[in-house]
């Protein structure tokens, strides 16, 4: 069994704040949110990042995907939202399972990038 810190969150090994859960999909709170709303949503099975998905993946990627709105309108943005997936030494990845930033207000966020 994966020892992965999100992998543990799935399993009730580690404690979270969970806002959504089907048979492909979970969702909770980051521990340290950078916006008023700030949910992260993982696929269950273990995939190191975005980089690395397959065939295999495509329902429980198809669930994640389908899941976002319904999440984002639950924790109250109706008006919109931003996801992001960071990727890799590039993409400043800290934790390597696959997952989904949900950010939102009320207000509008800050920029994404610097020009
Ligand atoms: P990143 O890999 O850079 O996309 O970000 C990983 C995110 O996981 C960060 O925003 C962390 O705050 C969050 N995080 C790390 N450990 C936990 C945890 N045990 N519970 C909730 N969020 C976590």
């Amino acid at each position: 069994m994966s020892d992965c810190v999100f992998c543990r969150i799935v399993r009730g090994e580690i404690p979270s704040k969970k806002v959504y859960e089907d048979e492909h999909v979970y969702a909770f709170h980051d521990i340290h949110p950078v916006a008023p709303v700030h949910v992260l949503v993982v696929p269950k099975v273990h995939v190191d990042s975005m980089a690395h998905l397959s065939g295999e993946h495509e329902a429980a990627m198809g669930r994640l995907m389908v899941a976002v709105g319904r999440i984002a309108r639950e924790q109250g943005c109706a008006d919109g939202f931003r996801t992001i997936v960071n990727t890799g030494r590039v993409g400043l990845q800290e934790v390597y399972h696959l997952h989904l930033h949900i950010l939102g207000g009320p207000d509008p966020l800050p920029p994404m990038l610097k020009r």
